[in-house]
């Protein structure tokens, strides 16, 4: 079995595959695409309040270095600092005694003379003069949520003539970057699971669509078949009409002898019978050439005055045995040129014309031309027939429409005429339009555009 028909037989099962894999793996990469840019979005904020935290300690060093000497001003000092800085939570001096750190100035008053000798002191105390270190509370209590307010320690060297002395020990709140980087980062979740919704419902949809897709291949593949076996048919039919047509026809003008009036009315039927049957393959034919695309057209620049007029004389014994008026007065000189398949030309007139003669019952046909917007030459065929009302006319065109009604009851036709008509006048380049009134009558007019000279 070969790979496309194994997929056809497990169609099913590969769509449902192909349709699950899509709605894991899009929102995952959707998913992982905004943690990714929330997680780096994080990781700058972080920098930037390290930078922040130590610059702050930085300015702050100097006032406090100041007075280092004097404890009562550094206290006051340094209330003085963290009640103007609502950024600032705490702000200790301690000065190195042997191996411990005392301190001697807090804003904390509990902490006052208390000893230190933990890591953060002494590796603050190791940094170069004028840096320091500035630690994220979340790298320093375990316990502390990310929703806690968070905040940064800070730790620097202090110094007097040049001497490290001691550590400025601070704590700084990050409190409102932090609530605008949650604001942010809750929002972007919110839209990532918008997104993912929506694309699921996208999917979903997608995979609904490969069954229409294969709906469309059998419904063309069965169109094509539809067309294949009129095209055969009508071949085959073909042939037994004209010899049909061709028998009868030889019954009624005596090619075998004398008949009498029954056989003779028997082989009228027959031949007209014939006729219809052979209007009806000719036009199935020319509806496959069509829609397969094997029409010929061979176009040739004229001047169709005269392929005109024959139709007319063809046409008129039919039209005077009918006891109407059909009428075609007009002059060569009038007809500008135009590209045209004469063959294919009468084809549309013999169809028009016809018809005006079918669905007229009293009354004349005219058959005008006269030059259109400067650009097309128009051929009308006027009638004073039984007409149509909008609706009709709206669907004139379509591929196998009559008019019902008790005027056409008794008109045999296929319903093929105009739209086979319409479509060879638009493959010539031109255009067909109607006028009509019901009760008054019909216009029908072709369009095609004049050669310039
Ligand atoms: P057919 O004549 O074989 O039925 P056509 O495609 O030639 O098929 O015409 C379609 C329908 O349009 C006809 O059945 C008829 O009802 C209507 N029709 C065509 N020409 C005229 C006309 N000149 N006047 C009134 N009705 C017309």
């Amino acid at each position: 079995m070969n790979l496309e028909k194994y997929f056809e037989k497990n169609r099913e099962i590969f769509q449902l595959i192909y349709g699950i894999f899509l709605i894991i793996l899009i929102p995952l990469l959707i998913f992982y695409n905004t943690f990714f840019i929330i997680k780096n979005y994080n990781k700058s904020i972080d920098v930037s309040l390290h930078r922040h935290s130590l610059s702050i300690g930085r300015s702050v060093l100097p006032y406090i270095e100041e007075k280092i000497d004097k404890q009562e001003i550094t206290q006051e000092r340094i209330e003085k600092l963290l009640k103007n800085n609502s950024e600032l939570l705490e702000l200790s001096v301690a000065i190195k005694n042997d191996e411990d750190f005392i301190v001697v100035a807090s804003s904390n008053k509990e902490e006052l003379e208390k000893k230190y000798n933990n890591y953060f002191y002494q590796f603050s105390f190791n940094q170069k003069i004028n840096d320091g270190i500035a630690i994220d509370s979340l790298n320093i209590d375990n316990d502390k949520k990310v929703e806690d307010e968070r905040y940064w320690k800070i730790g620097m060297p202090l110094t007097k003539n040049g001497k490290k002395i001691g550590v400025l020990s601070m704590k700084t709140s990050s409190k409102i970057v932090d609530e605008l980087t949650r604001e942010n980062r809750n929002k972007s979740l919110y839209l990532l699971f918008a997104e993912i919704i929506i694309v699921v419902l996208f999917i979903l949809l997608a995979v609904r669509f490969w069954d229409y897709i294969l709906l469309y291949k059998k419904i063309k593949e069965l169109d094509e078949m539809k067309d294949e076996f009129i095209s055969i048919a009508s071949h085959e039919l073909r042939t037994p009409v004209t010899g049909i047509k061709g028998y009868s026809s030889m019954i009624l003008d005596g090619s075998f002898g004398e008949v009498n009036e029954k056989t003779r009315n028997a082989a009228k039927t027959i031949l007209s019978a014939s006729e219809r049957l052979g209007t009806l393959v000719d036009d199935l034919l020319n509806v496959s050439r069509i829609e397969q695309g094997r029409m010929e057209i061979n176009i040739k620049k004229q001047n169709v005055y005269e392929t005109v007029d024959s139709v007319y004389n063809e046409l008129k014994i039919q039209a005077d045995e009918k006891k109407l008026e059909l009428k075609f007065n007009s002059n060569k000189k009038e007809w500008p040129e135009i590209n045209i398949d004469e063959e294919k030309l009468k084809q549309i007139l013999i169809n028009l014309i016809g018809n005006s003669i079918k669905y007229t019952k009293k009354g004349s046909i005219i058959i005008s031309n006269y030059i259109k917007d400067n650009k097309f030459l128009a051929i009308s065929i006027k009638d004073t027939g039984i007409g149509m009302d909008e609706e009709e006319r709206r669907r004139l065109f379509q591929k196998f429409y009559r008019v019902k009604n008790e005027n056409t009851k008794k008109i045999v036709g296929t319903g093929l005429g105009l739209w086979i008509t319409k479509q060879i006048v638009e493959l010539m380049g031109g255009n067909i339009f109607v006028d009509s009134i019901k009760g008054t009558g019909s216009e029908f007019t072709i369009i095609f555009p004049i050669i310039k000279k």
